[in-house]
C-alpha cells in the first residue's frame, strides 16, 4: 500500500451507534443493514463490530455467502430475495432468510418445496419493490406452504424528512393491510428509527445511522448521538505558492484571487471522491478546515492552504469523518453520504483505530 490514502474505521463508534439504535428502539429487534460492503466499510469487519445485532441484511446472495464463509451464523436476510431460480438451492443450503416481493419469487420457492423464513414485502407508497396491499390475502395464501416463519415488511420513501406526512400514510396503509394477521412486522430504516418511534414494530432495519451518519436532512449526526465510523485520511504531496491570476488544475476551474499557498492531496475520484465536488467543499489540513479548489483529478485534488499557511509536504488531510461530517461534504458536492461511503471501496486501504 504505497499511497497514503486510508479509511480508518473506529470500532468504538460502530458499537456505540448500534447501542444508540437499540436505545432508540428498545422493544424491537435489530436487523443491521450491511449491504454494499457495509456502506463501503467492509462487510466482514462490520458484521464483527455489529455482533450485538440480532440479524444482518444484505442485497445479494454473494454478500450472504461472504458472511457465511467467514463463519457468521446469525440470521442473514436477502433484502431483494433471489434474482433467479438458480439461487434458491444456495439460499436454502446457507440457511438464509429472504424477502419476497414478486410472484416470480413465490413460484421459485414453491417449486423447491422447502421452507425458510420469509419477509413478505408490501408496497405502501414508495412504489419500488413490494406487493400491492390489495393482494395481501392472495399472496399470504401462496407463501404459507413454505414461509416459516412468515414476517411482513415495508419501506419508507421519505423517512429522511422529519414529520413528512407520507411516512404516517405508509404506516397506516401497512397497518390496514395486515389487520390482525399474526406475524412480526418491520418498517423502520434509520430515519424512522430516529424520528418515528411509533414505526419501530418488531424489527428495525438501521443502515446509515450505524455508520454514524445522520439519516435526517439538515440534522447533524452528533446532535442525534451518532459518531462517525469512517474517517478518510490522506496526505499533502505538494505545497506550492501560486500568484494572483494563476489557475489550478484541469480546466483551470479555480483562479487564485491573490498570491496564495496551494496543496495537492493524494486522493482523487479513482478513490471515490466526488468528481463534481465544487470549489468550497470542506476539507481538513492538519485539522484546520479549509476548502477544495478547482476540479478533482483521478488520484489528486487541490486545496486552499491560506488557512494553514505553514502546511508542509506530508501533512495529514481529512476528507471526512472525525472533525468533518460527511454530510457537509455531500451537501457541497450535490450528493448524499450513502453514495460517498459506497464509493470508497473502489480502492481503499482500511485500518482499524480511533481517528
Ligand atoms: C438499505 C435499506 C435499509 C437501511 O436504510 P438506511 O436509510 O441506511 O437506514 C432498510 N431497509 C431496506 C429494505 C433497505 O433496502
Amino acid at each position: 500500500m504505497t499511497r497514503p490514502a486510508r479509511a480508518i474505521i473506529d470500532p468504538h463508534a460502530a458499537r456505540h451507534n448500534l447501542a444508540r439504535g437499540r436505545a432508540l428502539a428498545p422493544n424491537s429487534r435489530v436487523l443491521a443493514v450491511v449491504k454494499a460492503d457495509a456502506y463501503g466499510h467492509g462487510v466482514l469487519r462490520m458484521a464483527r463490530l455489529f455482533a450485538d445485532a440480532d440479524a444482518y441484511a444484505v442485497a445479494s446472495l454473494d454478500e450472504a455467502v461472504r458472511l457465511r464463509d467467514a463463519g457468521v451464523s446469525k440470521p442473514v436476510v436477502l433484502l431483494e430475495g433471489p434474482f433467479d431460480a438458480s439461487e434458491v438451492d444456495a439460499i436454502l443450503a446457507l440457511g438464509l432468510e429472504t424477502v419476497i416481493h414478486t410472484a416470480e419469487q413465490i413460484a421459485m420457492f414453491r417449486a423447491r418445496g422447502r421452507s425458510l423464513p420469509v419477509w413478505l414485502k408490501f408496497d405502501t407508497g414508495m412504489h419500488r419493490l413490494g406487493f400491492a396491499p390489495a393482494d395481501c390475502d392472495e399472496v399470504v395464501a401462496a407463501v404459507t406452504a413454505f414461509a416459516r416463519p412468515l414476517r411482513f415488511m415495508t419501506h419508507f420513501a421519505n423517512a429522511h424528512r422529519r414529520g413528512d406526512a407520507s411516512v404516517a400514510a405508509q404506516q397506516e396503509r401497512f397497518a390496514a393491510l395486515l389487520g390482525e394477521r399474526p406475524g412480526e412486522r418491520s418498517l423502520a430504516n434509520s430515519g424512522a428509527i430516529v424520528a418515528r418511534p411509533d414505526s419501530h414494530a418488531d424489527w428495525v432495519r438501521p443502515g446509515l445511522m450505524l455508520y454514524g451518519v445522520s439519516p435526517l436532512d439538515d440534522e447533524a449526526a452528533a446532535d442525534l448521538g451518532l459518531a462517525p465510523v469512517m474517517t478518510l485520511r490522506s496526505r499533502l504531496i505538494s505545497v506550492r505558492h501560486l500568484r494572483a491570476g494563476e489557475s489550478v488544475g484541469y480546466g483551470g476551474a479555480f483562479t487564485c484571487p491573490e498570491d496564495m499557498p496551494v496543496g495537492v492531496v493524494a486522493y482523487g475520484y479513482a478513490d471515490g471522491y466526488p468528481r463534481h465536488a465544487r470549489t468550497g467543499t470542506p476539507i481538513l489540513v492538519r485539522g484546520v478546515r479549509t476548502q477544495v479548489i478547482g476540479n478533482c483529478s483521478m488520484d489528486m485534488m487541490t486545496v486552499d492552504l491560506r488557512p494553514v499557511p505553514d502546511a508542509r509536504f506530508g501533512d495529514p488531510v481529512t476528507l471526512w469523518g472525525a472533525g468533518l461530517p460527511i454530510e457537509d461534504v455531500a451537501r457541497a458536492s450535490a450528493t448524499i453520504p450513502y453514495e460517498l461511503l459506497c464509493r470508497v471501496r473502489m480502492r481503499a486501504h482500511y485500518e482499524e483505530g480511533s481517528a
